[in-house]
């Protein structure tokens, strides 16, 4: 669990061996990481896998059965969240409806008694950041859901936490929105150069947003990495197929690079994890990876019907049966070049690697 994880001492956010259990139930176990300063961090995973649970014991809402956590090099393990200089963001909107923009973004300055003026500059500050300044007046319900969002960011913001905890603060909103807050909370992000901590289970957020994603499952952190080395180079099963759509076909083993998948033979460079002859054998295929052209690099060949064609405007998901087995393969749309109809007998081509 801690490939990735160094014991790193320049690390600015440092969670070392943090176990939690809920009286017989282990929700969190053997989680080791060390965050840099700056860096965004998502963690990714299953409902239930214990993400908000680490974040929670980030910020100090929770308390480890074991381990330690240091922000900046001070242990903070037994402060309170307010003495630990951390800001979180929710999932649901946590305005306060009864104050103003303003007013809830200066409310954790209001708390540290920071004098006035300071205050209201600060808060200026926020709302420009979050390109909200004219609606300072308002109240949380006369805000859409996606504002309210940027409001709550402002709040944890403005008194300039150490580490900034995101709990799913996307999932409420519709898929556009989503889609522009993810750009504008990394440019924030990015801006004030705050270490960061997002917890999703939306694997294209977190491949989009961060620097490095932390896969999580039952509890513990199966690997982590920067998005593109999660995608390609999986070290487990559930990574490969909880990150990414992931094709996974039965076969037969026949040599150290050969197999039969349905009866057709297919060679791979990756080898077969020393299978012996004969042994049933899981060829993992991205869908991207397939396609029903030949390339000089796509020398292994299946045979195919179309069962079922999904179009999505710049791409195309075509499901196929492969003797009786499936799997799902997609391309860009081409204007002069329909898809394949239902039924339509066609060679799929993928490499060997
Ligand atoms: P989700 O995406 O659904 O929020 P998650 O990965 O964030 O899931 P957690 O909220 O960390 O998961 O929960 C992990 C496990 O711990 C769950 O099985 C949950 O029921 C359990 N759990 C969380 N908080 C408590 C608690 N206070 N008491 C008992 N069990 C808890």
């Amino acid at each position: 669990c801690s490939s990735g994880a160094s014991t790193n001492s320049m690390a600015y956010l440092d969670l070392k061996d943090l176990h939690k259990a809920f009286g017989a139930a282990r929700v969190v176990s053997d989680f080791t990481l060390a965050v840099e300063r700056g860096e965004f961090v998502s963690f990714l995973g299953p409902s239930g896998c214990g993400k908000t649970t680490v974040l929670r014991m980030i910020g100090g809402f929770e308390t480890p059965s074991s381990g330690r956590i240091l922000i900046d090099g001070q242990d903070v393990t037994a402060l309170t969240p307010a003495r630990r200089k951390v800001g979180m963001v929710f999932q649901a909107y946590a305005l306060f409806p009864n104050l103003t923009v303003a007013e809830n973004v200066a409310f954790g300055l209001k708390v540290a008694r920071e004098p006035a003026s300071q205050t209201a500059r600060r808060v200026d500050e926020m709302l420009e950041l979050i390109k909200l300044p004219q609606l300072k007046d308002r109240y949380p319900y006369q805000l859409s859901g996606g504002q309210q969002q940027r409001v709550a960011l402002a709040r944890a913001l403005a008194v300039r936490p150490k580490i900034l905890l995101l709990d799913e603060p996307l999932s409420a909103l519709d898929a556009k929105i989503r889609v522009s807050l993810r750009e504008e909370i990394r440019a924030v992000q990015r801006e004030l150069g705050i270490t960061t901590v997002f917890v999703t289970h939306d694997q294209e957020e977190a491949l989009s947003m961060s620097d490095r994603v932390v896969v999580m499952h039952n509890g513990r952190a199966d690997q982590v990495g920067a998005p593109f080395e999660i995608y390609n180079a999986p070290k487990t099963r559930f990574v490969a197929s909880f990150v990414g759509t992931l094709n996974l076909l039965e076969g037969v083993a026949l040599a150290p690079d050969r197999l039969t998948i349905e009866g057709q033979g297919i060679t791979t460079t990756r080898g077969l994890a020393g299978a012996a002859v004969g042994a049933t054998v899981s060829l993992a295929l991205r869908p991207e990876a397939i396609g029903p052209l030949p390339t000089p690099e796509r020398t292994n060949k299946l045979e195919a019907t179309v069962v079922d064609v999904g179009f999505q405007g710049a791409l195309v998901r075509v499901k196929v049966a492969v003797g009786r087995q499936s799997l799902t393969y997609v391309t860009f749309n081409a204007p002069n070049s329909p898809p394949p109809e239902r039924g339509t007998a066609l060679t799929l081509w993928f490499g060997p690697d």
